[in-house]
């Protein structure tokens, strides 16, 4: 590869894929400023200790202080470790990638378990990559002056009329200059003639610069700033490892990028790219941002999988991996072991665990309310009391689902409301887990393929 390109224009609209839907509700973990979780906030409702743990966590992905660190988020289904995950994305910058997956997804047929693990991994690794914007005649830029010793920043602005870095430099020092000789303070606007370099201060506004500019003088008009003149006029873009694969992968090239069919991606560029990012971070042009990657239901990853996992984390790029299992001690897939969430052990014990519990009668009201804000359903109190009652009895989750039905069934019969009928109607018509399995049980004869009579239960 002769040279390895990063194109922002052609990459930035994919940064992040965020999954909308059953948690688009939730915009953040609702936490203080001093990571204490608000009783109801930014779309999230108690598991209090949760948050404020997933919050420590997110603080130190900020500090750059837990990258190549797993955490779990264990507890049973429906009690939200999934709406604290995307809390958790909602919470990184913006330029902090997250990328999400269920665990089943990485077993295809177009690419092995491996591969689609290292690409999701390299999704997740952002690199912050500086570039010298072209300065252009006429246009108004701003000068930043660091007072990194006195604190703060100022900013002037001055239209260019050259492209000439000479010349600006030598306008920003003569500012500097000026604060010295002249006695001109921050904030002061200043004329500076161009030919003879003298000063004239003009008040603390551009407002007398009109003035000097109908005479047609050759004068520049600057706010006066202190300290030193910054050099360069940045821009910074992020990117992820996993772009910048596709881009300079040979055989796909960066519309794989936006068909997803990027197959796989051959070590040796990945080799090159690593070489070729760590020489950026050397000379400066480059960071790495450790991002997030979120595995859901891991419990579906088999042993190779954790392996891979457990070498990964140890890479000196890797992302903080976030993973969800709503499973006690079950099999690791692949082996005929048990262990804690069907997790090998040495990988357990790597991992911040952070457990989920299940809801209280209030919360799952609340919740409910929020869902129904959420998808515009009006529900009465009696309504939403119903769905308050099946939530405790089935799942959160189900109670979720009837909202969307018993909206359609309220639709039909031209209500503006949904009522305590509407839930009992879809309630009678949608089955949750519990009566399908009853169901399941007293018709099983009539089913094809029944292996047993008593066992139920399905393994995976
Ligand atoms: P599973 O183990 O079955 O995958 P889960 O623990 O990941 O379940 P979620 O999918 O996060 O559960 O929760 C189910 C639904 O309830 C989602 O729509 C989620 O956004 C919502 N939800 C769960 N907990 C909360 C909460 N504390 N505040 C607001 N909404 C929540």
């Amino acid at each position: 590869m002769a040279s390895i390109s990063v194109n922002a224009s052609e990459s930035k609209d994919l940064l992040r894929m965020e999954r909308v839907g059953a948690h688009s509700h939730i915009r953040g973990l609702g936490l203080d400023d001093a990571l204490e979780p608000r009783g109801t906030s930014q779309g999230m409702v108690g598991q209090l200790k949760a948050r404020k743990a997933a919050g420590v966590i997110l603080r130190m992905i900020e500090a750059g202080k837990i990258a190549g660190r797993a955490v779990l988020i264990a507890g049973p289904p429906s009690t939200g470790k999934t709406a604290i995950a995307m809390g958790m994305a909602q919470g990184l910058g913006s330029d902090v990638p997250f990328t999400s997956l269920a665990a089943s997804e990485i077993f295809s047929l177009e690419m092995s378990k491996t591969e689609a693990l290292t690409q999701a991994f390299r999704r997740s690794i952002g690199v912050r990559i500086k570039e010298e914007s072209e300065i252009i005649e006429g246009e108004v830029v701003e000068i930043q002056i660091d007072r990194s010793l006195t604190g703060g920043s100022k900013t002037g602005k001055l239209t260019l009329k050259t492209t000439d870095m000479e010349t600006i430099y030598d306008l920003g020092n003569k500012m500097i200059d000026a604060l010295n000789k002249e006695k001109v303070m921050a904030g002061d606007v200043i004329a500076i003639d161009k030919a003879s370099g003298r000063i004239t201060k003009l008040g603390r506004s551009f407002a007398r610069a009109r003035d000097y500019d109908a005479m047609g003088s050759d004068t520049k008009f600057v706010q006066c700033p202190e300290g030193e003149l910054q050099k360069r006029k940045e821009v910074v873009h992020t990117v992820s490892l996993h772009e910048i694969d596709v881009i300079n992968s040979r055989t796909q090239g960066f519309l794989a990028l936006f068909s997803g069919d990027t197959g796989e991606i051959k070590s040796e560029v990945r080799d090159q790219i690593n070489a070729k990012v760590a020489e950026w971070r050397e000379e400066g042009k480059a960071d790495i941002v450790p991002g997030v990657l979120f595995i859901d239901e891991v419990h579906m990853l088999d042993i190779e999988c954790f392996s891979f996992l457990n070498r990964a984390l140890e890479d000196e790029m890797s992302p903080v991996v976030v993973m969800a299992s709503n499973r006690g001690v079950t099999k690791i897939r692949g082996t005929k072991y048990k262990s804690p969430h069907g997790i090998p052990v040495d990988l357990l014990d790597r991992m911040l665990i952070i457990s989920t519990t299940p809801y209280q009668e209030d919360e799952i009201k609340q919740i409910l309310t929020i869902r129904c804000q959420e998808e515009d359903v009006e529900m009465t109190e009696d309504a939403k009391g119903l769905l308050t009652k099946i939530g405790l009895e089935t799942s959160l989750r189900y109670s979720i689902h009837l909202i969307t039905a018993a909206h359609l069934v309220a639709k039909k019969r031209k209500a503006t409301a949904v009522d305590a009928a509407d839930i009992k109607r879809v309630y009678a018509l949608l089955l949750d887990e519990k009566r399908s399995v009853q169901y399941l049980k007293d018709y099983q004869d009539q089913y094809m393929f029944n292996e047993s009579n008593n066992d139920m239960a399905v393994d995976n």
